[in-house]
């Protein structure tokens, strides 16, 4: 199954989409995350069927949550390496955003910096057919692999998501702070936009905003959530009072404001 973490503005709480991740619901085991099977789905070849259910899956259900009035955001799939050299993914993504109706400007494709490592001109010519199409392309967990400035330059990329690791120590460790700016001031300065992922206290937020991230993602807004449980993730949201034309809140309102949006 699915579940889904809503992405948010920094600067004033805007839904902007949300990003589908994999659960199993185990008989025995109850509901495990991917760190407990999708090494194993790698391996075994598994990661196919299930990924492709899964783009399909999340295609469904942004395009429901649009044609209900919910929210107008994007859905966000994480791709593994083994899908990007499955030949067969262009046809699993063109037919799911088909299927669904869903518009390709709100699918958003995750992608880690090791997936894109031992990449061919067939992934290179894919991505830049699915930009082309409207698909935005985002790279997972920044800063833990090589951060090479030539695969921001080489693929289409529209979003760099700062890995949580940094994220957590931020406003503890000054070696966390200066990368983190760094990252930031990267992606700014090529036209890219930063998701800061894994944030959990107001006072990452604060220094997220204070430097100009322009959307966050983690517990300080909630947790991975059923799909069925996002409608009211959603309303709550909406009263807790962004707006698209207010001035960027202070990061204590921001935090404040957010913290209501907990669950
Ligand atoms: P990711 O794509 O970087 O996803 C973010 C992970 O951080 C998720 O873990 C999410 O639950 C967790 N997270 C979000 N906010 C916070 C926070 O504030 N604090 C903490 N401590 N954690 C937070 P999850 O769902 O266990 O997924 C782990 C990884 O598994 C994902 O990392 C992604 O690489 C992979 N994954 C998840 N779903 C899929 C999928 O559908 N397909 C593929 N290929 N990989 C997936
Ligand atoms: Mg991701
Ligand atoms: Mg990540």
């Amino acid at each position: 199954m699915l579940h889904y973490q809503p992405i948010v503005a920094t600067t004033d709480q805007r839904l902007l989409g949300m990003e589908a991740l994999v659960r199993w619901q185990h008989p025995e085991r109850g509901l495990l995350t991917p760190d407990a099977f999708m090494a194993c789905a790698e391996e075994t070849g598994l990661i196919l069927p299930i990924g492709a259910w899964i783009v399909q899956a999340a295609c469904v259900q942004a395009k429901a949550w649009h044609d209900a009035g919910l929210f107008e955001g994007s859905v966000a799939v994480n791709l593994s390496a083994r899908q990007l050299k499955d030949p067969a993914l262009r046809s699993v993504i063109i037919s799911a955003l088909s299927e669904s109706g869903l518009d390709p400007h709100f699918l958003t494709i995750e992608l880690t910096e090791h997936s894109l490592m031992d990449n061919t001109e067939a992934t290179l010519a894919l991505l830049q057919e699915l930009r082309a199409c409207g698909i935005s392309l985002s790279i997972d967990d920044f800063g833990t692999g090589y951060s090479s400035l030539s695969y921001l330059k080489r693929f289409p990329v529209t979003t760099v998501k700062i890995d949580r690791s940094f994220v957590r120590d931020i406003t503890t460790d000054s070696n966390d702070a200066a990368i983190t700016k760094a990252i930031i001031a990267m992606a700014h300065s090529l036209h890219l936009s930063v998701v800061a992922e894994g944030v959990e206290t107001g006072m990452q937020l604060g220094f997220l905003q204070a430097h100009g991230v322009d959307a966050i993602q983690g517990y300080v807004v909630s947790k991975p959530l059923p799909a069925a449980d996002i409608p009211q993730l959603v309303r709550r949201h909406a009263t807790t009072g962004h707006s698209e034309t207010a001035p960027a809140p202070t990061s204590e309102r921001l935090a404040e404001r957010v913290s209501v949006m907990q669950l």
